[in-house]
């Protein structure tokens, strides 16, 4: 058992964080204050190759395996930024390269890798849905060569910065024996979409994420643009669910390690009662219980990934990761604001800005919950509580 990165991983790990060195806390902090975009940072990130690395090479990608994009996501959030800005881009795309039909992988992939087109949004939560995607609502009704969407989706991140968006629709109505068919993923343009049949309306969060509510009036999508097989898409998006819990455990590992190095060196120089305040138990052993808990979600985190790149199906790993990673990061979280006392809360510190934006991995993707009842119900063998 070997637990070391390679020669090539820890070079990728030193490249990005070259380049995240020149997007420093400020770069952040000010987009925070203005919610506005990283878009300078996500155009180096492409320009670099990185947000590509899952696309294969026969596609214009760089072919890197999960593991390697763990390491790259991690070490944005690391340095001080938020990887979920853009991090949608890598696992979306796998729904088109594993179930997209040979046209349309010729016709988005190697646009995606280049940057040329925007891939960062996946609409799939509902209003009324919630974490139980099974009853979705928008519907899209086939009519000759288009299908009709009509319905509404919630929470739908980087809609503004995507030029594409996969979309999860129901094509057949929920049938209980059946429970997962009659879902269906399209790709939407959405500069094609008219105002009128695609609203678009921001929501306003504690974060700086982008995300929006969807409204959709009879929006017209070419047949030509369903994913795989009408009704299968369900499985389509769940093969995609644990590449995404393996990518956001990543963020929460690299926020965890920033707060754990932010929170050791302020203990170390902030003196109080003549000496570091970081030579009291009480506030280093929260420092280091926090480093404890990132590095053993770190562990999971890497065999999730190894299991996902050696084409197994991890997905009580990847729940496992996710889990760990967003208590520890969250835990990592605390005890950087505890030690930083007041300064916590001074926007030009960075803590508060990371805290509340580490604090979403505990709810988003999927809420820790259902995580804990994915693994009592299919891991432990326990009677199903939703
Ligand atoms: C910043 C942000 C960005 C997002 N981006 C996207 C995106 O790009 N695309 C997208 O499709 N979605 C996105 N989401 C939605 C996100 O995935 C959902 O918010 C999340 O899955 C939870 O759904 P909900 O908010 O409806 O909560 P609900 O499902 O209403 O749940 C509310 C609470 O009840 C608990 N709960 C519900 N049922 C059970 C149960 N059976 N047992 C135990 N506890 C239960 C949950 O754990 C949670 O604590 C985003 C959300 C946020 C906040």
């Amino acid at each position: 058992m070997d637990f070391s990165l390679t020669e090539e991983q820890l070079a990728i790990r030193t490249a990005v964080r070259e380049l995240c060195a020149d997007y420093s806390d400020p770069y952040w902090r000010k987009l925070d204050e203005s919610h506005a975009y990283p878009t300078e940072f996500v155009k180096a990130l492409t320009r670099g190759g990185w947000l590509g690395c899952l696309i294969p090479e026969e596609f214009g990608g760089s072919g890197l395996g999960f593991t390697e994009a763990s390491i790259i996501l991690e070490e944005v959030n690391r340095a001080g930024g938020n990887a979920a800005t853009a991090h949608a881009q890598m696992y979306v795309m796998g729904t088109l390269l594993h179930h997209g039909s040979p046209d349309q992988k010729q016709r988005y992939l190697p646009k995606i890798a280049s940057g040329e087109l925007r891939l960062q949004a996946f609409g799939v939560t509902e209003p009324n849905a919630g974490s139980n995607t099974l009853r979705l609502e928008t519907a899209a009704t086939r009519k000759g060569d288009r299908y009709v969407v009509n319905g509404q989706k919630v929470f739908i991140s980087r809609v503004q910065h995507s030029d594409v968006m996969l979309l999860l629709a129901r094509t057949a109505p929920y049938n209980p024996q059946a429970r997962t068919a009659g879902l269906s993923v399209f790709i939407v343009d959405l500069h094609s979409a008219p105002a009128a049949q695609l609203t678009v309306r921001p929501l306003d969060l504690m974060i700086n994420h982008h995300t929006t509510q969807l409204y959709f009036q009879d929006l017209e999508i070419p047949a030509e643009n369903l994913v795989g097989e009408e009704g299968k898409g369900f499985r389509y998006i769940l093969d995609g669910m644990n590449a995404e819990r393996i990518l956001v455990a990543s963020e929460a590992i690299g926020d965890g390690r920033w707060f754990v190095e932010r929170a050791s060196r302020y203990a170390s120089d902030r003196e109080v009662f003549d000496g570091p305040i970081g030579k009291n138990q009480g506030v280093q052993f929260p420092i280091a219980q926090a480093y404890a808990q990132i590095e053993a979600a770190a562990l999971m985190r890497f065999k999730a990934a190894s299991m996902l790149d050696a084409g197994q199906t991890p997905g009580a790993e990847a729940n496992m990761a996710k889990l760990l990673a967003s208590q520890a990061s969250w835990a990592a979280a605390n005890a950087a604001l505890d030690t930083h006392g007041g300064y916590g809360f001074a926007k030009e510190f960075d803590v508060e800005r990371k805290f509340r934006e580490t604090r979403l991995f505990m709810t988003a993707p999927v809420n820790n919950n259902l995580v804990l009842a994915f693994i009592a119900e299919h891991v432990l063998g326990m009677p199903r509580s939703y």
